[in-house]
């Protein structure tokens, strides 16, 4: 499973590396942290900027974490290659854009740095699969998608409805492309990520993206949604119990089957020999002119087959049926000897 992690925006230097310390001791594959932040409102924090590719060279530096930002230009593409940064990803806001996604991709050109795509914030899968389109004819090969949620006039519990159809949807149309969940932006609340993440794991998705913050509540953006690393910690033992569980119980349930099969195996051995003893009777029968069907004899057979069922705590009506199709198929055996 793929894990991303890291605040929201950076905000200064202390901020970065204090979360990245953290995550350093954790197994994620990326650091992340928006460096532009595009906001719905004018007048809000709207990102360190391109200083803050320093900062994310040092997380690199200091820690030996891989960093990713978002890019909504050409011009964020340049300054992050010209840093090394190591993974970027198109924001919500930017994939709703076709013109911004060809610029981008066109800036994109003969690199093969990993990309990330979030899903338009109108319930649109066409416009997100166009997105990563026009990533992949220039030429990319690490292209993923990030289902972040939809948004609409009512959003229910979420900040932003998850779509879970449409992300599945998406790994069909597209079996090599990693789909990674940020529960963090669906969820807009702590308490929700836990649970929004379990669910795009059992869904199958194939990793995560999650905001994570060492003073949540004094977060410049997102301040109610991220999670502090101890809490990030407790999201990944949860999934990983959960996770374990599944495959305790799927090696449990694989066993089974295969006692079942050796079961079924065994009746049609025993349904084989049953047949192969009518067959005898048959000729026996008619060497000796006796009718073939024997009410009474049946009669009796059954009625000892039922009280045996009812010792065996097994259903009688199961039972009964499962006797008249073999004592008809008996019958049919008998027949055709005889006829033959
Ligand atoms: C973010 O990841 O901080 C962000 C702005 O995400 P989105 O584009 O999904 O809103
Ligand atoms: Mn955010």
């Amino acid at each position: 499973m793929e894990l991303i992690a890291g605040p929201c925006s950076a905000e200064t230097p202390t901020q970065l590396l204090s979360v990245a310390k953290e995550l350093s001791q954790i197994n994620i594959s990326y650091f992340r942290c928006g460096l532009w932040k595009p906001r719905t409102n004018p007048g809000g924090f709207e990102g360190v900027g391109a200083k803050g590719l320093d900062w994310l060279n040092q997380v690199q530096a200091q820690y030996g974490l891989k960093v990713a930002t978002e890019v909504a230009s050409p011009k964020h593409v340049e300054q992050c290659l010209k840093h090394s940064i190591d993974a970027l990803w198109i924001g919500a806001r930017t994939t709703t854009n076709p013109f911004s996604v060809q610029e981008i991709a066109q800036s994109l050109k003969g690199t093969d740095i990993p990309i990330f795509v979030k899903n338009p914030l109108n319930p649109d899968i066409n416009l997100w699969i166009g997105a990563i389109e026009r990533l992949s004819n220039a030429g990319l090969k690490h292209i993923s998608a990030v289902h972040r949620g939809f948004s609409f006039a009512n959003n229910g519990i979420y900040r932003q409805t998850p779509y879970w159809k449409e992300a599945v949807q998406l790994k069909v149309h597209y079996p090599q492309m990693r789909v990674l969940c940020d529960p963090s932006h669906i969820a807009g609340k702590r308490e929700l990520v836990t649970q929004v993440a379990l669910q795009a794991i059992q869904l199958g998705l194939d990793g995560l993206m999650i905001e994570v913050h060492c003073h949540p509540q004094e977060a410049l953006t997102d301040a109610s949604q991220q999670l502090c690393p101890q809490e990030f910690t407790s999201l990944i033992e949860c999934i990983k119990h959960s996770q374990s569980h599944k495959t305790n119980t799927s090696l449990l349930l694989g066993e089974l089957r295969k006692e079942i099969d050796v079961v079924d195996w065994q009746i049609i051995d025993l349904l084989q020999q049953r047949m192969n003893i009518s067959s005898h009777i048959s000729t026996i029968k008619k060497e000796n002119n006796i009718p073939l069907l024997q009410i009474t004899r049946f009669q009796q057979m059954m009625q000892d087959r039922l009280a045996q069922a009812k010792a065996q705590d097994l259903n009688p009506k199961l039972i009964e049926d499962i006797f008249e199709l073999i004592h008809s198929e008996s019958l049919r055996i008998q027949n055709k000897d005889t006829n033959d």
